[in-house]
């Protein structure tokens, strides 16, 4: 279901990650099904990294993870349930799954324009953007100069103030 807002277009960044199955292959066909999506361009995205799995249960396989930055009408609410229906479609069954465990596909969204979103199951910036290396290292190199809103500096500023020993 689409639920476009206005005619105006807006940048948003997602982030992707996941480690079980053909990951690389999951984020492809993620990221056509969303610039099929007639709401939504991709514009850009990162390159694919791999990194170790933070938190969840011990010894979970290495995730890959990146980011892509679309642009499209649909609201924010409107754009996370699109994820979540790629998510979905791809073989991820949330009710399966311990918390912070293995995951086909998980889509997060970082930001959308400027604004600061607080609903009902969504919150952009998302929560923890700035805490984790693995999601501003791909986003910074697609949108280095993106104002993460309530912290009064851009992707690459957040990502040279995380402390060296932070490594996820
Ligand atoms: P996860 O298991 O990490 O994918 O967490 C998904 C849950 O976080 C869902 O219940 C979402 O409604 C909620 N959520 C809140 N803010 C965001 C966001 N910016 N992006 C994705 N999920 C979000």
């Amino acid at each position: 279901m689409t639920q476009a807002h206005t005619n105006k277009r807006f940048e948003a960044a997602i982030a992707l990650g996941g480690n079980v199955g053909d990951v690389e292959r999951t984020f492809k066909r993620a990221t056509l099904r969303l610039d099929k999506h007639p709401d939504i361009t991709l514009l850009r995205r990162s390159d694919w990294m791999q990194t170790k799995a933070v938190g969840g249960p011990a010894d979970q396989a290495d995730f890959l993870n990146g980011a892509i930055v679309v642009e499209t009408t649909l609201a924010p609410g409107a754009l996370l349930r699109v994820c979540q229906e790629v998510e979905t479609h791809l073989g991820r069954d949330r009710s399966a799954e311990e918390h912070w465990g293995p995951r086909t596909l998980d889509l997060d969204l970082l930001l959308y324009a400027t604004q600061s979103v607080q609903q009902e199951g969504l919150k952009v910036p998302h929560a923890r953007l700035v805490e984790r290396r693995f999601v501003l290292e791909p986003l910074a190199q697609i949108a280095p100069d993106w104002q993460i809103p309530g912290t009064g500096a851009s992707v690459a500023q957040c990502l040279e103030r995380l402390p060296a020993e932070c490594s996820f």
